[in-house]
């Protein structure tokens, strides 16, 4: 009894049939690794001024300019083939809250990194000395003393207020008169921290950021911060971050150059922003490198 397929006609058609069955499958497996690159997840590179932005937006690949109200911009590119947005967010902290909840609403980043300039509260940290945020806290939330008329007015006495304990009132609330700390993402400060070779023209040190819409001269106020909140440095952005990638659960770390140190008289050097950004920069592919072999 003959068991082959000995009708040409019939052989013919189950060829066809196959061979557009294993085309199906290979354009399916395609697709699938053309979405899959689709839908990862960028990096989202925040930087307050057009100098702590500018620099990383020019190494990125296929950029495309998107433009939020008239002060945030967003540079949509690539690097090493993976999807990096730098986000110029403007200074201080409600410009860098918006930038923050628009860029996770609308690219749904993996990681945030919040860079830029900062001032220095360490004197043993130097102008292109660079801090990776283990913490950063708002250093301009605060409760003032009781006091009333003719009673003056004593900065020194000035408590922390965590507009975070509770939904209540943080003026009343005891349990508020704290300063909230957020934590670096450990993933992308061991990231940091295995690229900190690469930068030649300081040191690089894990420590505290203070944030707040203040850029303090008194060096008395600021041995103040650096006692009480243990702040490093301090500059006007990246608590803000902190708060809202928290917020929604995105890893967020904060790297931060000193462009001045009034403690030590490191005058303010602006060049300080294009040096971190390559430090950044690097960083980045490191991270990447973290995430494909996920
Ligand atoms: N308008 C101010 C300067 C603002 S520049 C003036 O003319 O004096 C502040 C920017 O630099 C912010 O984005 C902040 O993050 C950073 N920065 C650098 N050093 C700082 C410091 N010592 N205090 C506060 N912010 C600092």
């Amino acid at each position: 009894m003959k068991t082959g397929i000995s009708n040409p006609i019939l052989l013919s058609i189950m060829v066809v049939i196959l061979l557009a069955v294993l085309a199906g499958c290979s354009s399916a497996a395609e697709s699938s690794e053309a979405e899959k690159e689709q839908t990862k997840r960028p990096i989202l590179i925040q930087g307050p001024m057009p100098i702590e932005a500018e620099n990383f937006a020019e190494r990125l690949e296929n950029v495309e300019i998107e433009e939020s109200g008239s002060t945030f911009e967003f540079y949509i590119g690539t690097v090493d083939g993976y999807p990096v947005i730098v986000s110029k967010t403007g200074k201080g902290m409600e410009n860098t809250a918006a930038a923050t909840a628009i860029a996770i609403e609308k690219y749904n980043p993996a990681a945030i990194i919040n860079q830029g300039t900062s001032g220095g509260h360490d004197p043993e940290l130097n102008v292109f000395d660079i801090v990776l945020g283990e913490r950063t806290v708002n250093i301009g939330s605060m409760k003032t003393g009781d006091r009333v008329e003719g009673e003056g007015i004593e900065a020194t006495e000035w408590k922390p207020m965590d507009v975070m304990a509770s939904e209540g009132s943080a003026g009343e609330d005891p349990n508020a008169e704290k300063a909230r700390y957020y934590e670096g993402d450990a993933e992308l400060l061991a990231a940091a921290n295995r690229v900190n070779d690469s930068y030649t023209q300081g040191k690089i040190v894990e420590g505290t950021i203070g944030s707040a819409d203040l850029w303090n001269n008194e060096v008395d106020r600021i041995n103040w911060f650096h006692k009480n909140y243990e702040t490093s440095v301090e500059e006007m952005e990246s608590a803000s971050s902190a708060m809202i990638s928290k917020a929604y659960d995105v890893p967020f770390l904060a790297i931060r150059i000193l462009s001045n140190n009034k403690t030590n008289d490191g005058a303010y050097n602006p060049e300080t922003a294009a040096a971190n950004q390559e430090y950044v920069y690097e960083v980045v592919q490191e991270y990447i490198a973290f995430l494909e072999k996920e």
